[in-house]
């Protein structure tokens, strides 16, 4: 049964949902334990957790990053992460302003192709949130350039789109140091999604990744049980979640998929093992010097 839905993104960066909404639509679906996993950014949890708290719900502070190897994008979610390291939050504001330059540059890509949209029009969208292609899909929308969230995609930012500008890039390897630096264990993310074989999912697997999210909405059904396999044989972690963003956009509902209590526990001593050996030192800069400051 699941209990546990740990890949939800909030109005921190593009859910659409604030941190608290989210919460208490978790209690009222009656799941245990969800982790806050927006988009470089972890300023949602500690709202997450004032309601949990009050709900009587677990939170795990967590993140999803984006990373990149030649053959594609693989994104790499942090759970059990410190959420208050300020050495963590200061990475996290380097890729928020990326992003936020990377926006600007999709908008003149748009602006060039014709359509009249302004960074404004895309941070109305975002607010505080760290820019994502979905806020800018929507002031699509709102401007009138298209007619739906998923045309946007289709039709000016989705891969391979004209408007279509790549995000700053780490490698697996790279955003898995950052996270476990900042205590937390790596999961590939929805890797059926990034990946076109069992090769390329060992591939990145091997660069340090402690987990794997087998349960995914995008995931086809009769591929999961092959991809369940697969981690049991190779010893990772299994984690699932619903990528939840928000009721308007796209994705399946909150708590679609997830895990079971038992697999949350598993996760949980895999980390306290973990941390347990961590030592946390004031030479976490060392080896990072691919962020350009
Ligand atoms: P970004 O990190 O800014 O490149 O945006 C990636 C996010 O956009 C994903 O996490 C999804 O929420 C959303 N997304 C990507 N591709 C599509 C698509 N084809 N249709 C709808 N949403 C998408
Ligand atoms: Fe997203
Ligand atoms: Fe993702
Ligand atoms: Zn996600």
């Amino acid at each position: 049964m699941v209990t546990a839905d740990l890949h939800i993104h909030t109005t921190f960066s593009d859910g659409s949902d604030t941190p608290q909404v989210v919460v208490e639509k978790a209690s009222a679906l009656g799941l245990r334990t969800i982790a806050i996993t927006d988009h470089d950014a972890i300023g949602g949890v500690e709202e997450a957790k004032r309601t949990a708290l009050k709900l009587g719900l677990e939170v795990i502070p967590g993140v999803e990053l984006s990373s990149y190897v030649e053959e594609g994008s693989f994104h790499i979610l942090g759970l059990f992460i410190d959420w208050q390291d300020s050495w963590l939050n200061d990475k996290l504001e380097f890729f928020k302003q990326q992003r936020e330059l990377r926006g600007k540059k999709i908008v003149e890509k748009l602006q060039q192709l014709g359509v009249k949209i302004s960074m404004g029009d895309v941070l109305s969208v975002s607010g505080n949130g760290s820019v994502g292609r979905p806020h800018i899909a929507e002031a699509l929308v709102k401007v009138g350039a298209v007619a739906s969230f998923e045309q946007a995609f289709e039709i000016y930012i989705g891969k391979n789109r004209p408007a279509y500008v790549q995000k700053y890039k780490i490698s697996p390897a790279q955003a898995g140091e950052i996270i476990h630096k900042a205590g937390g264990i790596a999961i590939l993310a929805h890797p059926l999604i990034s990946a076109g074989n069992e090769e390329q999912i060992s591939q990145i697997m091997e660069m340090g990744m402690d987990g794997i999210e087998v349960y995914h909405p995008k995931h086809e059904e009769e591929k999961i049980e092959n991809l369940k396999r697969m981690a049991e044989r190779n010893g990772w972690l299994i984690t699932g979640g619903s990528d939840y963003h928000g009721e308007g956009r796209t994705l399946p509902s909150l708590g679609e998929c997830g895990v079971d209590n038992a697999r949350v526990e598993k996760i949980r001593n895999f980390w306290n093992n973990l941390r347990k050996n961590a030592i946390k030192t004031d030479k976490r800069e060392e080896g990072l010097d691919f962020l350009e400051k």
